[in-house]
């Protein structure tokens, strides 16, 4: 894993010397839930949360209106990026599409990003990106996840075009036509 370990390197004293310090950071819907409002404010969403938020408490999306949150349409480029920064670490077969919006927009504006979502931690911190939790401790390592044949057990990684759900299955096995299953990737 040497390569990811300098890659993530490089990225870290990139944004150290380039990076604007503020207080903007991007806000997942779990911090949108549980954060009392006056620390959200300044905070980046994206528009997809907007529906998930209302369909979890309409209570909590209406008091939000007065929170002063920015929210914000993904640019397709960056979803592209965000997949690709998803695929690298292994994470995207379990991201849903508004867990793809937060991270594109944590990629695209290069800002830290508050949320308990292990996935979508651990795919942006090996992307050399800040990561906050709103409950718990980040947990501090990051693994690498690949897809795994259950039949002839063949080993593939993630492709930026990997079929998604948060459960079962994630594909075909592209030798033998067996399920894939998502599976930590062993050290070599
Ligand atoms: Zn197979």
């Amino acid at each position: 894993m040497d390569f990811f370990e300098e890659d993530r390197g490089e990225r870290c004293l990139h944004h150290g010397d380039s990076r604007v310090r503020s207080m903007n950071r991007v806000l997942d819907t779990a911090a949108l839930l549980h954060w009392p409002v006056q620390e959200l404010r300044g905070g980046i969403c994206a528009f997809s949360q907007q529906e998930e938020l209302a369909s979890v408490s309409e209570t909590r999306s209406l008091l939000l209106e007065s929170a002063q949150l920015e929210w914000r349409a993904v640019p397709k480029d960056w979803l592209e990026q965000a997949k690709s920064v998803a695929s690298i670490s292994g994470d995207l077969p379990r991201l849903s599409d508004v867990d793809l919006d937060v991270l594109a927009l944590a990629v695209g504006l290069s800002l830290e990003l508050v949320t308990d979502d292990y996935r979508l931690q651990n795919a942006y911190k090996n992307h050399g990106g800040q990561v906050r939790s709103v409950n718990t401790k980040g947990a501090g390592q990051v693994w690498m996840w690949e897809l795994r044949c259950t039949g002839c057990r063949a080993t593939f990684p993630v492709p930026s075009d990997a079929k998604r759900s948060k459960r079962g299955a994630v594909g075909e096995c592209e030798r033998c036509g067996s399920p894939t299953e998502i599976k930590r990737m062993k050290k070599r």
